[in-house]
């Protein structure tokens, strides 16, 4: 693939590194390139970073035809930097293109692009433990017409944000409510898919869960409203004795890289791991007779986040003293150790730039 470069003449300064927050600052260049039915992606091209103008039938403005993914470049200890299970989140892009009617982008090109566009803004990788680049490729349907059909001209773009460490006060488990009235998606639906829809339809019971005191809801199945499913935008795992117990992937459930590199991982070191349905009565049968030692959350944002204390209904059940688990701390070191290069990886997920 021929990506054709054109430097900023405005290049702009990483702020400091302590004042990063999450996806507000960006870097000085973006990728685009552009698909057309019968003549593919054409003209993969790395400009300076700015507005895009789009005509206002845009496919994405009205039908939603849009498909995500999450990543981070980790700057090492040794100066280099290095991506993370870069291919599983490819792999997923074009599964999720897939579900919603997109074109797939091969992956041997979509991998050259990641690493072209990262050495390009290799500056904007911030140094300390905890920070990254996080990437954001997209693809959205751009058909100039409001017939609604699989879409004949795509965009598709990667940009990218240099973002402070998730747990710049330390790692604080956090309150979750389970939600009982909206649900994200349901079987048959696009929970697998990585698409802004599936934002766009859960954000109101998060923003419901934050008015009431939580940080996020824990949602349940869509069809029996009784099966966990994930917390808020993360994957989620449970310590009931002696099992580990994660929601199997039934299709509503996004497939979390983060959640298989646990799994993984925890199996790696001899414990057992269930990916089965958790029912809610389960749940609740574990917190009430204590065998519910840990809760948590896992995506890439966070690693891993703590669940600390959870309501049902007006019941409100603390898990761990509202403490972060040996489990749940274990998971955190060992994928941040990887990520950053602070220690060996014997799995090979980590690919260096
Ligand atoms: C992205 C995402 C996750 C986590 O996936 P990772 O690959 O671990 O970052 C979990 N749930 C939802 C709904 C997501 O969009």
């Amino acid at each position: 693939m021929k990506i054709k470069i054109t430097k900023t003449t405005t290049p702009g300064t990483m702020p400091s590194e302590d004042q990063l927050g999450f996806g507000k600052v960006f870097t000085d260049h973006m990728f685009i390139m552009d698909y057309e039915a019968g003549k593919g992606w054409y003209d993969p091209r790395i400009v300076p970073f700015g507005r895009i103008s789009l005509h206002p039938a845009s496919t994405v403005l009205h039908y939603g035809a849009e498909i995500f993914e999450g990543l981070k470049a980790y700057r090492r200890e040794d100066g280099g930097v290095q991506l993370f299970r870069p291919m599983e989140n490819i792999k997923r892009m074009n599964n999720s293109a897939e579900r919603m009617s997109l074109p797939a982008i091969d992956e041997q090109d979509m991998l050259e692009i990641l690493e072209t566009f990262v050495k390009t803004e290799e500056k904007w990788v911030p140094r300390s433990f905890g920070t990254s680049l996080y990437l954001r490729p997209f693809t959205f349907g751009n058909d100039e017409s409001l017939g609604v059909h699989a879409v004949k001209s795509a965009t598709f773009m990667l940009i990218a944000s240099p973002s402070g460490s998730y747990y710049a006060e330390g790692i604080n488990p956090v309150k979750i409510m389970i939600e009982s009235e909206d649900v994200r998606t349901v079987r048959g639906g696009t929970g697998y898919a990585k698409c802004g829809g599936n934002y766009a339809a859960s954000t109101r019971a998060g923003e419901k869960a934050m008015k009431k005191g939580y940080s996020q809801v824990l949602w349940l199945d869509g069809v029996e409203r009784k099966y966990i499913e994930e917390v808020g935008a993360m994957n989620v795992m449970f310590k009931i004795g002696g099992e580990i117990v994660t929601p199997k992937l039934t299709g509503s459930i996004l497939p979390g890289i983060t959640r298989k590199s646990c799994i993984e991982v925890l199996k790696s070191k001899g414990y057992t791991v269930s990916e089965r349905l958790l029912s809610l009565d389960e749940l609740v049968e574990a917190m009430k007779s204590g065998t519910l030692e840990e809760a948590w959350g896992c995506g890439t944002a966070a690693v891993v986040s703590p669940i600390g204390q959870l309501a049902v209904g007006e019941d409100e059940y603390e898990i761990n003293d509202g403490k972060i688990g040996a489990v749940t701390q274990e998971l955190y070191d060992v994928l941040t150790g990887i990520q950053w290069g602070k220690i060996e990886d014997p799995f090979g997920w980590v690919y260096k730039l």
